[in-house]
């Protein structure tokens, strides 16, 4: 479509008149309208305005594969033609779902041998309290119903999933459950003042100790966590974090949920982030990539010590979703996992990729506005600073950030802001020159930021 075609002029009118956005100002989008992507191509999105643009966020994280994945499309078409729909209730099963399902527990830790299908992340945080609860009440501890996060967690948005997350802005607009209680993150750059990285990261994990005693520990179900906070602004923990955080897990009677929404299928540079931090988790959430994003498709990875409670005839597990182990997503997430597996895309994205990713973003440490550099994979952070030093931030309300990510947008660079950081998370399939052209832009909108505020 051409700028300002009447098409794309019509289909915006029709978009901000109707359509509630999630995650939008729905004021000023009712006002001014919203970018309508109209096709992609590897990495690459076009807008409806012909423009082209780097997507340096794989979509919602989604899209690892990038948008030109065919075996996965036609995949998709093939289940549509043999079996579109039948639900997994009442003794039912089809061939995919169980198929993604031997699949999953061969690409996941060695503790996984069973997977509950949901189609979503949040709902599949869901899912995880109700295993949670079921599994303690089957050993006749009904009242181990604590669940300990951490502020600036993301874990979905359902009721039970905004509650387990930690975003103020969330927490403000929905009464929460009453038994998540949560704890700090492990944000140095932001929150950690005056002492040193792994000082801070040791203190801020004992956190979970000291909330266990405070509830009493057989009052604790279980602590959720993202092995690198995503949405939370790629928040790469402290090296001291995880192995106290796994010597507290350890000696506590408590399960670990790790929550593997954005760091599961390579974005770490491993299949799971729980194998970067070398972490034992009982439950395990999935989503997004694991359909590379062309389908709704999440779950939860159940752990041998809860699979034998939870199949030792205890009767029905009274939960389900219409769509559980949807046989055309479930088809679409065996395609995927088919191609990460065959062609190796993790390790050869981890061996290549990663590496001119992170050093070309070090290289950003010397410009003038980026007081921080971070990230593991194909997953980084860049954190925006008036002055290195204090790490004072450049504007109030995190304006200089949304000023570079527009700015980023318009050199064609798809790009995030959370707080004072840029984020990006491109896919694994990029090209070596796709990641150079991702940070000289990235570094062209730090420029115009820098300029713009004032910082040579
Ligand atoms: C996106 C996300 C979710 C929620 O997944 P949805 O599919 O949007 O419900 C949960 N946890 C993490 C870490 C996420 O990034």
């Amino acid at each position: 479509m051409k700028p300002d075609s009447p098409d794309t002029k019509a289909l915006r009118d029709i978009d901000r008149a109707h359509h509630l956005h999630p995650f939008s100002d729905w004021h000023a989008l009712s006002e001014h309208g919203g970018r309508i992507v109209s096709r992609a191509e590897h990495v690459y999105i076009f807008d409806s305005d012909g423009k082209r643009m780097l997507d340096g966020m794989s979509g919602l994280w989604c899209c690892n594969l990038g948008y030109s994945q065919r075996a996965i499309k036609d995949a998709i078409a093939a289940q549509l033609d043999a079996l579109p729909y039948y639900n997994n209730f009442f003794q039912c099963s089809n061939q995919p779902a169980a198929e993604l399902a031997a699949k999953l527990v061969q690409v996941t830790p060695a503790q996984f041998n069973h997977v509950f299908f949901t189609n979503s992340g949040s709902e599949a945080n869901d899912t995880n309290l109700r295993l949670v609860q079921r599994y303690h009440d089957l050993l006749g501890k009904p009242h181990k119903r604590w669940i300990i996060s951490r502020r600036n967690a993301y874990h979905g948005s359902t009721i039970a999933a905004a509650s387990l997350g930690g975003m103020n802005a969330m927490h403000q607009q929905s009464r929460g459950l009453d038994y998540v209680a949560h704890i700090n993150q492990p944000h140095w750059f932001e929150e950690g003042g005056d002492e040193n990285p792994d000082d801070f990261g040791r203190r801020v994990a004992r956190e979970l100790e000291a909330k266990i005693e405070e509830l009493g520990e057989e009052n604790v179900a279980a602590f959720i966590a993202e092995p690198v906070q995503g949405a939370g602004g790629v928040i790469i923990p402290p090296d001291s974090y995880w192995p106290e955080i796994r010597r507290i897990c350890t000696e506590r009677d408590i399960l670990l949920i790790m929550d593997e929404v954005i760091c599961g299928f390579g974005r770490t540079g491993n299949w799971f982030g729980c194998e970067t931090y070398d972490l034992q988790p009982d439950l395990l959430t999935f989503a997004k990539a694991v359909t590379n994003g062309y389908m709704p498709l999440g779950g939860v990875m159940v752990a041998d010590k809860l699979a034998d409670v939870l199949l030792g005839g205890g009767g029905e597990f009274a939960h389900g979703l219409t769509y559980s182990g949807h046989p055309v997503a479930a088809a679409a997430g065996l395609a995927t996992l088919d191609i990460l597996c065959e062609q190796d895309t993790i390790a050869r994205a981890a061996r290549s990729l990663a590496p001119l990713l992170q050093e070309r973003l070090r290289e950003l440490a010397d410009h003038p506005i980026v007081g921080e550099v971070r990230g593991h994979g194909l997953f980084a952070a860049v954190e925006l600073v008036r002055d290195k030093g204090s790490r004072e931030r450049l504007a109030p309300d995190a304006a200089a950030a949304v000023f570079c990510r527009n700015s980023a947008n318009e050199l064609g660079l798809m790009v995030r802001q959370t707080g004072d950081a840029m984020i990006m998370a491109p896919p694994l399939v990029c090209e070596p020159g796709e990641i150079e052209d991702l940070v000289r832009m990235l570094a062209q909108a730090l420029d115009v930021t820098g300029r713009h505020y004032g910082v040579a």
